[in-house]
């Protein structure tokens, strides 16, 4: 298993997205499925100038799995996957600085609300989860990857199993605190609406799938 070191940007904003003083927690899940959804998307324009590959849209599709004894909420996509180096150029770095000096600068100077119009990334996981697992297979790998982070003290990164190709993104949802509370992101009533409000748009079926109520 290998240990590194989240770089330095990336760690300001992971920092920002720990402690989090944003009120709309929520948008970590339009962020997930926003990727998932770009995922498959990616898969998609692949199959159009590659004959082998066919684009069956019925194996296309996102799933929100939450789990209220494990207290995990897993997103899972039949997309494109992420290689071992995908997962650590995209996953172990900001992949858009320019962005977040962008929202720094508004931050400023429109309090805390710019959190909501812009994409944040995969990152806003950490508002809502303290451990966040992602095992994924790329397309046309026989290897898949587990990636797992706590936040602040970096992540790891390890062979594993899956089947199919695509990913798994498994949260450990936060326990409640005196002032804040995590429950809702377990509940299913609470996700759908967040999806309706927030993923509406999304050219792929998103399916329910409760289990270990
Ligand atoms: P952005 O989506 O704006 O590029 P994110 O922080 O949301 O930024 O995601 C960073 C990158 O991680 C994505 O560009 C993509 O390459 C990769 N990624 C994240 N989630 C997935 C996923 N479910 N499947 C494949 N790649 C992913
Ligand atoms: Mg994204």
């Amino acid at each position: 298993m290998e240990k590194k070191q989240f770089q330095a940007e990336s760690k300001r904003l992971l920092e920002m997205m720990i402690n989090s003083i944003y009120t709309q927690k929520e948008i970590f899940l339009r962020e997930l499925i926003s990727n998932a959804s770009d995922a498959i998307d990616k898969i998609y324009y692949k199959a159009l100038t590659d004959d082998s590959l066919v684009f069956d849209k019925d194996n296309y599709f996102i799933k929100v799995i939450p789990n209220k004894e494990n207290r995990t909420l897993t997103i899972t996509d039949t997309g494109i996957g992420m290689s071992k180096e995908d997962l650590e150029s995209h996953l172990g770095v900001i992949a858009k600085s320019g962005s977040l000096a962008f929202k720094k600068e508004n931050e400023a100077k429109d309090g805390h609300n710019i959190i909501g119009q812009f994409g944040v990334g995969f990152y806003s996981a950490f508002m809502v989860a303290d451990v966040v697992t992602v095992i994924s297979k790329a397309l046309g790998s026989d290897t898949a990857y587990k990636w797992e982070s706590t936040g602040a003290d970096g992540y790891t990164i390890e062979p594993t199993h899956k089947d199919s190709v695509g990913t798994e993104i498994i949260l450990k949802i936060k326990e409640n605190t005196e002032d804040e509370s995590y429950d809702e992101y377990l509940e299913e009533y609470r996700l759908k609406s967040i999806i309706k409000k927030y993923s509406d748009f999304i050219r792929y079926p998103i399916k329910m799938d409760v289990s270990g109520k």
